[in-house]
């Protein structure tokens, strides 16, 4: 049986939701008469979206059960396989009338279609389980990786415990300006001791602590303006123990100008940028960049052509980037090449120019162009009783605070729905008839009770070493402990 109470991980970036709880359930829960029958709704993916989602349906409806599906045998998405580990906090929320699946992926162990006759309604929250590629020569090198699979294999996705990637190099660059560059570039120059109080996994600290790498460069196409990272995660860049920034002063020529031009937090956000490049810091700031011994680098107006093979052709020598200029104006503006070609030496590549959802299931639209499930605020185009949320609605981009938005936005939508009675009417089987299915072709799920099990566990495995677990990164490892 699943467990009916989560704990639940996340950090300040998330806005304080209060715990669940049935007797204090807003005026729009009474619309629904209790008369009726109990709504049956499946979610798929169990993380900020999935769980907001479900979030949304409990609160709002007096009588509904939801069942969420997750493909790992622990739950919380990117929430444990993204967030950076340097960047805990713990927060809880308790739920009632829902259950865990985990060990379940839909569209492999059960189809989008099975769901859909087992429920009254089925939503879409798979998240972005892929990267977008470069598309550029020597992308295939050794020594070139997704930022995604990196950001994996140090917060322990089990798919990516095999990267090991090779830091013995001077400099590694990061191709991309976002959030995600900022935190790979951070967790590749934080001294190793500070991160030994985190989650990290053993394995990654074990290599980051080898580490030679001294500098790190985050490639932009376009300029300081456009930058996608923000100001929390570019003020912990520039306070990193033992790191000097390296920002070249040409790239910032003529910006204080525009400032007025631009909305307030991009504003800030570039006044920072220009006080560090530009102004001379005072003496105990100066004492401490001259004794830094590595280095992060902005590198602006350049586009990646193609990362060069080292002389043996067993690795990465470095990148070609055309230099851009800039075109058009506000949202609109567009790098465009002006013919001149760099190389940037280097030994690591690291791709971060965004996440990419996948198609689930072909019985699903899917707009392979943006990578997302063709939809109308969460309801899926043409398919009644079908819904998404998170990522895979509306593409990847977005911190927690957004996908909570736009996880209650499509649950909202679900609810109206079922309140017009256009979502089958007569009761549902749920769970019974999914967990026939999965029995007979031999998937055991993983229940959150199980997954609680798992957390003392990792937390046990922890505890002595000042750490707050030690994560379990191998699924057979997972399940044998469960007994399964
Ligand atoms: P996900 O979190 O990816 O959840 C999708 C879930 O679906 C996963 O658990 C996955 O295993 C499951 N799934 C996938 N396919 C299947 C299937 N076929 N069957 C069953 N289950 C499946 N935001 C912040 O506010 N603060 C941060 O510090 C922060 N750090 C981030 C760091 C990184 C590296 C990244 C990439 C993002 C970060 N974000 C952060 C953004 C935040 O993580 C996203 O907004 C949020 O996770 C998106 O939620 P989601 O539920 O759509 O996707
Ligand atoms: P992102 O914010 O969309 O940044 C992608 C970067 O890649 C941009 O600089 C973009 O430049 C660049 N890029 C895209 N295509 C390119 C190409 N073909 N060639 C060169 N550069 C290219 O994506 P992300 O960094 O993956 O982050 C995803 C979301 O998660 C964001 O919303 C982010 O804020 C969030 N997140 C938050 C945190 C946090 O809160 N601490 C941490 C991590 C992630 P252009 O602008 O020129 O396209």
């Amino acid at each position: 049986m699943a467990s009916r109470c989560w704990r639940w991980w996340g950090r300040s970036a998330w806005p304080w939701t209060p715990p669940l709880s049935v007797g204090s359930i807003p005026s729009f829960r009474h619309q629904f008469s209790t008369q009726e029958t109990t709504p049956q709704i499946c979610v798929v993916g169990s993380g900020p979206a999935g769980f907001y989602t479900a979030q949304h349906l409990l609160k709002q409806h007096p009588q509904a059960h939801v069942d969420i599906y997750e493909k790992q045998p622990v739950p919380f998405g990117l929430v444990r396989f993204g967030v950076a580990p340097d960047h805990p906090e713990v927060k809880t929320a308790h739920c009632g009338r829902c259950a865990f699946w985990g060990n379940v992926e839909v569209g492999r162990d059960v189809t989008v279609p099975e769901l859909r006759e087992a429920y009254h309604a089925v939503v879409l929250s798979y998240g972005a389980e892929d990267h977008r590629a470069l598309e550029i020569p020597g992308e295939e090198l050794p020594g070139v990786c997704s930022a995604r699979a990196f950001v994996g294999w140090y917060n322990g996705l089990p798919e990516n415990q095999e990267l090991k990637p090779d830091l013995s190099c001077d400099t590694a660059v990061i191709l991309g300006q976002g959030n995600v560059a900022l935190d790979v570039a951070r967790i590749l120059l934080t001294p190793p001791e500070h991160l030994e109080k985190t989650d990290i996994t053993k394995a990654a600290l074990d290599v980051l602590r080898q580490s030679r790498v001294k500098t790190v460069w985050l490639v932009g196409r376009r300029g300081p303006l456009q930058v996608a990272f923000t100001i929390k995660e570019l003020r912990e860049m520039i306070q990193l123990p033992g790191t000097r920034p390296i920002l070249d002063p040409v790239d910032f020529l003529g910006l204080q100008d525009r400032l007025k031009e631009v909305p307030r937090p991009r504003k800030r956000l570039t006044e920072l940028l220009l006080r560090t490049a530009m102004e001379k810091p005072g003496p105990e700031e100066a004492a401490r960049r001259a004794s830094a011994s590595r280095a992060w680098g902005l590198r602006f107006f350049r586009s990646p052509q193609q990362v060069l093979p080292s002389p043996d052709g067993q690795g990465a020598a470095g990148v070609r980037l055309a230099v851009t200029r800039l075109e058009g104006v506000g949202e609109a503006t567009r790098a465009v090449p002006t013919g001149a070609m760099e190389d940037l030496p280097c030994g690591l590549v690291l791709s971060s120019i965004g996440y990419k959802s996948r198609p689930i299931d072909p019985s699903v639209p899917f707009d392979s162009k943006l990578g997302v499930i063709p939809n109308v605020e969460g309801r899926v185009t043409d398919v009644p009783g079908l819904y998404c949320s998170g990522w895979v609605k509306r593409g990847p981009t977005g911190v927690i605070a957004t996908t909570m938005t736009d996880s209650f936005l499509t649950g909202q939508m679900l609810l109206q729905d079922l309140k017009a009675g256009l979502l089958p009417s007569g009761p549902r089987p749920g769970s019974a008839a999914i967990q026939a299915l999965l029995s007979s072709r031999g998937v055991q799920p993983v229940s959150f009770s199980d997954w609680e099990k798992l957390d003392a566990e990792e937390v046990a495995r922890g505890q002595g070493t000042g750490r707050p677990r030690e994560k379990l990164v191998d699924p057979q490892e997972m399940l044998h402990l469960l007994g399964h």
